[in-house]
């Protein structure tokens, strides 16, 4: 038995996830182009999508599915705007008494190198972020006695205080085990932004085979019951994904959805983010490949997603390829991380090269933060490392940016456009420095006349001749 086992299970959790009838509705959905039509006309008028409709999506072939990616491109095109936020993971520790079939940090995995970032290392890791320009990143933690609540809060408060140059970090979020509300509570205090917690998979029956009974992980409902512990505790920025290759990839973008659906109707505010991590190569890890999602309906689960959760942020991580990644971005992806290692210790020790016994798995896009954003730059994208939603309290900022009319263009092209201006100054080679001044002059022309423009232009001209740093409106 774990030793996390005293936790105890919320009265009021449900399993709301049916496979039988998600199975079902997989089964039976036709790919009926009028029909499918409809549902398409439906997202572009950024309406949530159903379950039943999502599964229409799914089952959807030919020409129908080029409409699926030609929507999600425009979506992204017209609605969500050309910003991408950019962010790193820090591996804090790789602890855990778990035993998830496809992780390396499991505990049977006895070749893993086990270590947990001391405070002094913690502030080397940071200083390295913050050296190439990173402002927000998303701490990861095995599940460990180690890793409490406190213990999690206390590395948040550290790297909120490390500063260095013209660097801080203005965002953390976290991806770590689900807590009690307590817990929560305490995570919270700490000033975290986004809660992430993946199911996995959604599959009862292969949940039961990766997550062996008897470790906490092994507990379905506990982990599913997760978020909604969260909400309960006055967290309600929160993020949920599914690991893709573990079972049907339709059955988890149902899954997905259901959960999405789930919590917009409990607590009034749906996820804040959603991930779709694909199975990576990981030490000792041979899995079962029946499920692996090939490139094109990885291509088709991430544009169905875009179309069924309009409000949701959707996070492309570099797990994948720089080619595929490249292409995705297109469909409706709103933050990537760049420049990423996730070996503990990664940013200051690893270098250019991964070692599979020290990586949870192996990326696979280990480009550094600078090429990645000049690739952005030069395919049309706004490098964004914009925090001021989250700082003023603007909750459910993500709902906002595509719910308030010209909300994007008030808010967050202007605060993309002088975080951006901060990282060309401060951290940029003169070839991406070259290419982003070009992207912030086009963005400009494209602002209406305005005090606020004015305002804007002044405050790049400050960021670029003075100290001054961290402007947003
Ligand atoms: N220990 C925490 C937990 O399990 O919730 C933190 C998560 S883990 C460090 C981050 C995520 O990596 C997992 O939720 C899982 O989806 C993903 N992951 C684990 N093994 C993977 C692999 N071989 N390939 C790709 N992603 C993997
Ligand atoms: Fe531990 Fe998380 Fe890896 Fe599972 S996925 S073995 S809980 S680190």
């Amino acid at each position: 038995m774990c030793a996390l086992a005293k936790m105890t299970l919320n009265e009021s959790a449900v399993d709301f996830i049916d496979d039988d009838a998600l199975s079902e509705l997989l089964a039976d959905a036709r790919s009926d182009p009028v029909h499918v039509r409809e549902i398409i006309a439906k997202s572009l008028a950024k309406e949530p999508l159903s379950v039943a409709e999502t599964a229409a999506l799914l089952a959807a072939g030919g020409e129908l599915v080029e409409e699926i990616f030609a929507t999600a491109r425009e979506l992204k095109r017209k609605v969500y705007g050309n910003r991408i936020v950019l962010f790193a993971p820090l591996y804090v520790g790789n602890q855990c008494v778990n035993d998830c079939r496809y992780c390396a940090f499991r505990l049977s995995n006895t070749g893993a190198i086990r270590r947990t970032l001391s405070s002094d290392e913690v502030r080397q890791q940071v200083e390295a972020l913050e050296n190439v320009g990173h402002k927000r990143l998303i701490l990861v933690f095995g599940e460990h006695p180690d890793y409490d609540a406190d213990f999690i809060a206390d590395t948040v408060r550290k790297v909120y205080s490390i500063k260095v140059g013209h660097g801080s970090i203005r965002r953390v979020n976290i991806n770590a085990a689900p807590m009690d509300h307590d817990g929560y509570r305490r995570v919270k205090d700490a000033g975290i932004g986004t809660y992430q917690i993946f199911q996995e998979t959604y599959h009862h029956a292969t949940y039961a085979k990766m997550h062996p009974a008897g470790t906490r992980k092994g507990d379905y409902l506990w982990r599913l019951d997760g978020l909604n512990r969260a909400f309960e505790a006055g967290l309600d920025d929160v993020g949920i994904g599914a690991l893709f290759g573990l079972a049907d990839w339709r059955f988890d973008v149902l899954g997905l959805v259901s959960h999405s659906l789930y919590l917009q109707n409990r607590y009034g505010v749906g996820p804040h983010t959603i991930s779709f991590p694909r199975m990576r190569p990981a030490a000792g890890v041979d899995p079962d490949k029946n499920n692996f999602v090939g490139d094109y309906d990885f291509k088709r689960l991430v544009a169905i997603l875009r179309l069924a959760v309009p409000y949701t942020g959707m996070i492309l991580t570099a797990r994948e390829e720089p080619e595929l990644r490249r292409e995705v971005m297109a469909f409706g992806v709103s933050q990537i991380d760049a420049g990423s290692r996730i070996e503990i210790g990664g940013y200051t020790e690893a270098g250019d090269a991964q070692v599979m016994e020290r990586e949870q798995f192996m990326l696979g896009d280990i480009r550094s933060l600078d090429e990645v954003v000049r690739e952005l730059l030069t395919d049309g994208f706004i490098p964004s490392w914009c925090t001021a939603c989250y700082r003023l309290g603007r909750t459910g900022e993500h709902f906002m940016e595509f719910a308030v009319p010209g909300f994007i263009k008030q808010y967050c092209t202007p605060n993309a456009l002088s975080t951006l201006t901060e990282y060309l100054t401060d951290y940029a080679s003169d070839e991406t420095g070259a290419v982003g001044e070009k992207t912030v002059r086009t963005e400009l022309d494209k602002l209406p006349d305005s005090q606020q423009k004015k305002e804007l232009l002044n405050r790049l001209e400050r960021i670029r001749e003075t100290e001054d740093r961290d402007l947003y409106f």
